[in-house]
């Protein structure tokens, strides 16, 4: 790309200007010296033909002058010579002349030429005469060249110099003011004046030059930009139109669509009510029939009886399986459903299955076979509800498209990872098969192969996301006619507790007695509930409602507290937030499980939220109400009825002091306790002065009324303090803490009691 530049003095017609300038003086030297030695040749020659003149024409008539001793005519001979141009002067030299004509001149100026002169007298040797000198100017020569060659370089020079400026002027009339014009022209191309045409101050010759050339590409350049200029505006126009017309679009798609999500959450929202309500609602009922049937196994006697038993509640469980199912399909697609981890036997699991199969196959005149691999361990923790449901699932189908044929669970230990085993579980069945077309979605939802048999096309769709959620894939091997086998892959840790025992025959562990309150309004769920509580070994304390509920809480301190959601007082999270919320409550601290059918996720984690430890599911379960029961003994302190105050001591002094006196004592010790927030603080600042005055005082008022394992430990503490043993008392403040609130818990029930008296 070529910059061109164009100011006006720095201008292509100047720079013209200087060229010529430059050449023209340069010429016009070396025509001038080519001049001069021309004209410097011609003045010798011209000096050289005059000396030829004088040898030739002179010479003879000088030498007779000489010889006849004529002085007069030699002195008119010697005149005329120097009469000739550029001869300054003459001179004679002989024996009887000495003549000189003209002025004598400085020698470097002059060239003197020697002519020897002689006569010769007829039949005699020539004589020589003497010498004729002449001098001629050479310096005149030399002005005369010089005045000609600066009169010619003068007139070259105002002649070039006339011929350059003449040369600039018109090369700028011509060209160079039409160029600036079409800079001019393009600068305002640039700022986007389109409008104007192109146009040169010149006549249109017929016949087009470069200059009319350069300017019509230049006008048609415009031209085309105003044309493009104008499509591309054309284009924008529609461009906005249809932006707008599509944001148009938009905006009624957005609000169709948030209309349809809004319906969408409303009827998800009424999805999940209806949910929560069905499932309450079914599972009610359910929970009496399990809980009944789990207490008549213990009053029932004989083979027969209790197999029947047990079938009706392994149907009650499989219904209540299948609920699950159904109540959950919701939260699969969804990824809400959780599968929580439980200790299980992966034998008795299969073999529940089978029993639960049994009658259907019967039916169907189906042989069932379950091969175990002995190798495998059966004591397994994992998704216990998940792997039964998927089993039962494929095995229900396996025998339901299957006559009088065979249907084979086998569970195969493929090795081990990190401690864990890997499984392979396949159910095989020779029966009807699946078409081939079919099998590629066949774990779809509503895919059925053959939709006359009954069914929702539910199973295995459920299945598949089952399994994927355990981490596995399941796969089909199927030929029309000849009979199918899913099969899928686990990894399941295993645990070292054995459970080969049936885990409802006898209790999990013995755990220490516990005083649990149970809060439900429905009759049969709260006998089933006493029921399986008392059986356990505990202690129960019914009530129906919200009200009665708070009261007991005031009365006693309970170790464990059942609640369930809906009450017809209020609900059970509003009950349970009010017992965390309040610091005198003696509940304050007691575990509280959600007792209810409402199982939702987000339900879950509102009971979890508000200060509940756990869900004991409707139908109550037997495994799951032991586990709680243990995690509750395990974690209780020392049990205010049981530690806190020594009973002995408390009788003795019931025994010498009367009710009143111990009533009052204890209502003493209940301040004590309560102000006991002066030591806590001490401890938590260490100040041990403070501390040992603290501990010392209130370990004495409890000695004396029993709360020994306090007074122990506020003994235990004083020492620390003494010693000023900080990290001692530092890690003493919490459990401290917690029994200071366990024996006042304990000494307000001990105060009730006496009041009760
Ligand atoms: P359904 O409730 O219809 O049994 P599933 O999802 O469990 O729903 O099964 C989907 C379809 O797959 C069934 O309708 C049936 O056609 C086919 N199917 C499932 N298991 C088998 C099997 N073991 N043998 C033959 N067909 C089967």
């Amino acid at each position: 790309m070529i910059a061109l530049e164009v100011t006006p003095s720095g201008g292509v017609s100047q720079r013209l200007l200087r060229f010529i300038l430059l050449f023209s003086l340069c010429f016009t030297l070396l025509a001038s010296a080519v001049q001069m030695y021309f004209e410097y040749q011609r003045e010798m020659s011209n000096i050289a033909s005059r000396l030829e003149l004088i040898r030739n024409g002179y010479q003879a008539s000088i030498e007779r002058s000489v010889w006849d001793l004529n002085r007069n005519q030699l002195e008119v001979q010697l005149q005329g010579l120097v009469d000739f141009p550029d001869i300054t002067w003459v001179r004679l030299s002989s024996n009887d002349f000495n003549i000189t004509h003209g002025s004598k001149l400085e020698l470097e100026s002059v060239q003197v030429d020697q002519f020897p002169l002689s006569f010769q007298v007829e039949n005699q040797a020539p004589r020589a005469l003497g010498t004729l000198e002449v001098g001629i100017d050479i310096a005149a020569v030399h002005r005369r060249l010089v005045a000609s060659g600066l009169t010619n370089l003068l007139w070259m020079g105002l002649f070039i110099c006339g011929l350059a400026i003449t040369l600039s002027w018109l090369f700028y009339r011509l060209v160079t003011r039409h160029l600036l014009a079409m800079a001019e022209f393009s600068r305002k191309l640039a700022k986007g004046q389109w409008q104007q045409p192109l146009q040169l101050d010149k006549t249109l010759n017929s016949v087009e030059d470069e200059i009319d050339a350069v300017a019509r590409a230049l006008d048609e350049m415009r031209q085309a930009i105003v044309e493009d200029r104008r499509r591309s505006e054309a284009d924008r126009i529609t461009l906005q139109g249809k932006k707008d017309e599509l944001l148009r679009m938009v905006e009624r798609r957005t609000a169709s669509l948030y209309r349809a999500k809004e319906e969408a959450e409303a009827a998800n929202l009424a999805k999940s009510r209806f949910l929560a309500t069905m499932s309450h609602e079914l599972r009610t009922p359910l929970n009496g029939i399990l809980g009944m049937a789990e207490l008549l196994h213990e009053a029932t006697v004989g083979e027969l009886p209790q197999r029947r038993l047990g079938a009706l509640q392994k149907a009650g469980e499989g219904l209540l399986a299948l609920l699950n199912d159904l109540l959950d399909f919701a939260t699969l697609d969804s990824g809400e459903a959780r599968a929580s981890s439980v200790e299980f036997g992966l034998r008795e699991l299969c073999e529940q299955v089978f029993t639960l199969l049994e009658p259907n196959a019967h039916a169907n005149h189906n042989r069932l076979q379950l091969t175990i691999d002995p190798r495998l361990h059966s004591n397994c923790v994992g998704p216990e509800q998940f792997i039964r449901q998927v089993l039962t699932n494929l095995l229900a189908n396996a025998i339901k498209y299957t006559e009088h044929g065979r249907v084979h669970l086998h569970v195969e230990l493929l090795g081990w990872e990190d401690g864990n085993q890997r499984l392979g579980f396949a159910v095989e069945d020779n029966g009807i098969g699946i078409p081939e077309a079919i099998q590629t979605h066949i774990f779809e939802r509503f895919v059925q192969a053959d939709e006359r048999v009954g069914g929702a096309g539910l199973g295995l769709a459920i299945c598949k996301h089952l399994v994927e959620l355990m981490g596995g894939e399941i796969t089909l091997q199927s030929r029309e006619g000849e009979g199918s086998r899913f099969y899928f892959e686990l990894c399941l840790p295993i645990t070292r507790q054995a459970l080969s025992e049936p885990a409802n025959s006898q209790p999990a562990q013995s755990i220490a007695s516990l005083h649990v309150l149970v809060v439900e309004d429905v009759e049969i769920n709260r006998e089933v509930a006493q029921g399986l509580l008392e059986r356990e070994g505990h202690r129960v304390t019914m009530v129906d409602d919200v009200v009665p509920a708070l009261e007991a809480c005031q009365r006693h301190l309970f170790d464990m507290i059942l609640l369930d959601e809906h009450l017809p007082g209020g609900s059970g999270i509003g009950v349970c937030q009010q017992m965390r919320q309040d610091p005198q409550g003696l509940n304050q601290n007691t575990p509280i499980y959600a007792f209810t059918a409402s199982l939702q996720p987000a339900m879950v984690q509102r009971y979890l939220d508000a200060g509940m430890r756990g869900v004991i599911a409707k139908p109550v379960q037997l495994p799951g109400l032991r586990q709680a029961l243990a995690d509750v003994a395990q974690c209780k302190p020392a049990g205010p009825d049981q530690a806190a105050l020594d009973s002995h001591v408390l009788e003795t002094h019931q025994q010498l002091l009367g009710n009143k006196k111990l009533e009052h004592l204890l209502a003493l010790l209940q301040t004590s306790l309560q102000q006991a927030d002066g030591l806590l603080d001490a401890l938590a600042v260490l100040d041990y002065p403070e501390i040992v005055a603290h501990s010392h005082r209130l370990a004495s008022s409890s000695q004396s009324l029993g709360a020994r394992h306090l007074a122990d430990t506020l003994h235990t503490i004083e020492a620390a303090a003494e010693r000023e043993d900080g990290p001692a008392c530092t890690t003493a403040r919490e459990p401290l803490r917690l029994l200071l609130q366990h024996t006042a818990a304990a000494v307000s029930a001990a105060r009730n009691k006496l009041m009760d008296l």
